[in-house]
């Protein structure tokens, strides 16, 4: 590993001194470190962000409000999040381990950064995600993980996060300060698809800090639930992910939906498609398909990863069944 500086700053003012081109934040080190000790990052100065004031979790009206470095298992033991967001649990709770969890953060959740094989592997020079214009060795390669939606011809890696994909579907919005002040950005407009800049993810700014996160709560009488799909049950990253949340009328008309995806996007997918097929539709599984369809009909599969867009598939239409009670 390069060696580094460590400073521990105690308020967000000294955090944001701090913060020039040559520092990263380290909050709870699960995707930094790994990513120092593998020489994919290479900050002179890691900036300590724990002792930062933005640990709370607080119920505001209709949203709850996450500070960033509220840990992952905190958020799921959440009473709130319980009972008015319970497809939040599930996705965090299907993520990592407890270990993992119980140091990993919101914020550094979010911001998590890609799996794919060759980013986290410098030997390989063909990443156009840790150097633009070198190409992409998965393309070429192994991709049977990657993604189909979102992609480019320079960058088809997949946003790893579960909990960001229930948090897409409820339109949460990300709290963000920084040396020009403070500003909110829905997470619909916070991440970007690769396009030729694979190597922007996110729309943050150079020593810009997550300070928290606003999460609005689920409707009265909705129900929701987080699918994941994967090679193994446990400790495992998602091949294909839904989180949907209905309100479902007395005559099993669909008066409410929210639908994201995961493990088959470059970002964490929101399906409007898919919502718009299934708005004011009666539940059914014939509508569930069509929904389903419509949600991957911009699908652009690789030769290893084809069987990602029935599987994505298979898996929204199993979640909207088990939210309903529509049987095949
Ligand atoms: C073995 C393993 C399995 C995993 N499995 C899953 C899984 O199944 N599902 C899943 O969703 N995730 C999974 N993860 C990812 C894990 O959830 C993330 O590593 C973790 O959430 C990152 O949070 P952190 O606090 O450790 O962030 P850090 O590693 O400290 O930081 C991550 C990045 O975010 C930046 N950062 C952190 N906080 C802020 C902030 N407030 N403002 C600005 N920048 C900030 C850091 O500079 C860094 O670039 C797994 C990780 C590992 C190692
Ligand atoms: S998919 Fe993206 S991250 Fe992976 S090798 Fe290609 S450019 Fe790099």
């Amino acid at each position: 590993m390069q060696p580094f500086d460590y400073v521990r700053v105690r308020e967000i003012s000294a955090a944001l001194a701090e913060a020039d081109s040559s520092a990263d934040y380290l909050a709870g080190g699960t995707t930094q470190l790994d990513l120092m000790k593998d020489g994919v990052l290479r900050p002179r100065r890691l900036i300590d962000i724990t002792r930062l004031p933005l640990h709370g979790i607080e119920e505001r009206q209709d949203t709850l409000f996450v500070g960033a470095l509220a840990t992952m298992e905190e958020l799921a033991a959440d009473p709130v999040v319980g009972r008015r967001l319970p497809f939040v649990r599930e996705a965090l709770l299907r993520s990592a381990s407890v270990q993992l969890r119980n140091m990993a953060t919101i914020g550094g959740n979010l911001l998590q950064r890609t799996r794919c094989r060759y980013f986290r592997d410098p030997k390989v020079h063909a990443c156009n995600k840790r150097g633009r214009g070198t190409g992409c060795a998965a393309i070429t390669g192994t991709h049977r993980s990657h993604a189909v939606l979102g992609t480019s011809e320079h960058c088809i890696a997949t946003h790893a996060s579960d909990v960001a994909v229930a948090l897409i579907a409820l339109d949460a919005v990300v709290h963000i300060t920084g040396a020009q002040g403070d500003r909110d950005v829905p997470l619909t407009g916070f991440y970007r698809t690769p396009g030729d800049t694979p190597d922007i993810e996110n729309d943050l700014r150079p020593g810009e800090l997550i300070t928290a996160v606003e999460v609005p709560l689920l409707p009265p009488g909705a129900r929701s639930d987080y699918l994941k799909v994967r090679d193994r049950m446990s400790f495992e990253f998602a091949l294909a992910s839904a989180a949907a949340a209905v309100v479902l009328g007395d005559d099993d008309v669909i008066r409410w939906v929210r639908v994201g995806l995961g493990g088959v996007a470059t970002v964490p997918w929101r399906a409007v498609e898919a919502e718009a097929v299934l708005t004011g539709s009666r539940a059914g599984i014939e509508v569930f398909t069509n929904a389903a369809r419509a949600a991957l009909a911009g699908a652009e599969p690789h030769p290893q990863n084809a069987f990602k867009v029935e599987l994505a598939q298979r898996t929204l239409v199993r979640s909207l069944q088990t939210i309903t009670g529509v049987s095949a």
